[in-house]
């Protein structure tokens, strides 16, 4: 999100700085960059280039802890999953052309802040030392740790609301339908949140599940050894890579911005407590930041009276849907095993998915309800149901 916002931020014109801690872009990466395309384009990242961009779907596949099936088919493509480090290369580089500079090994280690406004970073650079850098505004972009959210004294992110999240990527996985992400429900498997498998052409495929008790690899290997589908898809898959990472399902902080700093993405909270996606949400607020910045820095003043804005901003866009979402979230974490079993069966007889047929818009899921309530009452629970999962999410 830090380099989206940088992006825009140098288009216009401001002299921006990235401190990124790793040496390159993107890497580690911990996410499934299963991205919804109607919001790609409209930031105008969409169509992506074919290395960033590896598979399309127009379809997914539901499963209960039982093996009920339930598909969603849509009539075309509406997520595609991206190579999540070329795609916030791709970002940086299109920031830097723009006249963004990136500071690599660059470790920010805390804010300096004077009379309670942010006046830039502490930062580690890649030879040891220790340097001021001053700056008008700071856009904290740093993620979950949100440790300079916390210094500032913004609100913190609800550790009660957090998941522990493991992602694979395996070889030769089988008995998939390229076109569709798998979903698996089950509080034997996933508790608290549910597994995903989403397919490369190649024959490999990202598989992960976040859960909010245990250790998240016994459950993967649960999943891989015992679900009644995963098992066999993954029977011969051969391990590549294992990651780890917690996902924050709280909803956005409730005020993400102070004198002087704007935060962004995952250290603001702004991911969907449904499915976990942050990447639309962080940079549609990466794109707010960076407008409140720009006006900020044109009056000369970039107090809290003027930076407020972006809160006001990110409340129109999101909060009603963070408030629907977060509710689903719940109702979603009482259900038990049976009784998703039948929710998935009901789908199945009520032929849902022939409803969901024409749907485009997944991300701003209270809105998207809202649309579908004016459908018989039944239907409506019941499409939102299903749409839910195939949102893009991980
Ligand atoms: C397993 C998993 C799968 C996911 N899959 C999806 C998905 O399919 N779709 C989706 O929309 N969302 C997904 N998410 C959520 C998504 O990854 C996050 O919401 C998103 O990455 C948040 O972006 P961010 O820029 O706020 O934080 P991050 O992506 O965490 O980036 C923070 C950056 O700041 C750097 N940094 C941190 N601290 C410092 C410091 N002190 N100094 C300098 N640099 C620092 C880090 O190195 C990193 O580069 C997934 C999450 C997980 C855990």
């Amino acid at each position: 999100m830090g380099s989206y916002a940088a992006l825009q931020l140098a288009k216009k014109g401001i002299k921006t700085l990235v401190f990124e801690e790793h040496a390159q872009i993107g890497i580690p990466s911990h996410c499934a960059g299963h991205l919804s395309i109607q919001s790609l384009r409209k930031m105008g990242l969409y169509p992506l280039s074919k290395g960033i961009l590896e598979n399309t779907f127009c379809a997914a596949n539901f499963y209960s802890p039982q093996g009920t099936k339930f598909t969603l088919k849509l009539r075309s493509p509406v997520t595609v999953a991206v190579n999540r480090t070329m795609f916030d290369q791709y970002l940086a580089s299109e920031a830097e052309n723009s006249g963004a500079t990136f500071s690599l090994n660059s470790s920010v280690q805390s804010l300096i802040v004077y009379k309670g406004y942010s006046k830039g970073v502490n930062v580690r650079f890649s030879d040891g030392s220790v340097r001021q850098v001053h700056s008008k505004i700071t856009i904290d972009a740093e993620g979950i740790s949100s440790r300079l959210t916390r210094q500032i004294g913004l609100p913190t992110l609800r550790t009660n609301s957090l998941v522990y999240a493991v992602e694979a990527e395996f070889e030769n996985v089988q008995n998939i339908d390229l076109d569709a992400v798998e979903v698996y429900f089950g509080k034997g498997y996933a508790p608290g949140f549910y597994g995903w498998l989403i397919p490369r052409l190649d024959g490999s495929a990202k598989v992960g599940l976040a859960t909010n008790e245990g250790d998240p690899r016994e459950y993967l290997n649960r999943l891989m050894l015992k679900h009644p589908i995963a098992q066999k898809q993954l029977s011969k898959a051969k391990l590549k890579k294992v990651g780890y990472h917690a996902i924050t399902l709280g909803g956005q902080i409730q005020q993400a911005c102070t004198n002087a700093f704007l935060a962004v993405g995952d250290c603001a909270s702004q991911v969907k407590p449904t499915t976990g996606g942050g990447v639309i949400f962080g940079l549609t607020a990466a794109n707010e930041a960076a407008k409140v910045a720009h006006e900020a820095l044109a009056e000369g003043d970039v107090s809290l009276r003027i930076l407020r804005s972006y809160q006001q901003h990110c409340n129109a866009l999101f909060k009603f849907d963070f408030s629907v979402m977060l509710r689903l979230r719940r109702f979603l974490d009482s259900l038990s095993d049976e009784k998703l079993d039948e929710m998935l069966r009901v789908c199945c007889k009520l032929n849902v998915n022939e409803a969901l047929h024409n749907v485009d818009e997944i991300d701003f899921q209270g809105k998207m309800l809202l649309t579908a309530v004016k459908k018989p009452a039944i239907s409506a629970a019941l499409i939102y149901f299903g749409l839910l999962y195939l949102s893009a999410n991980p």
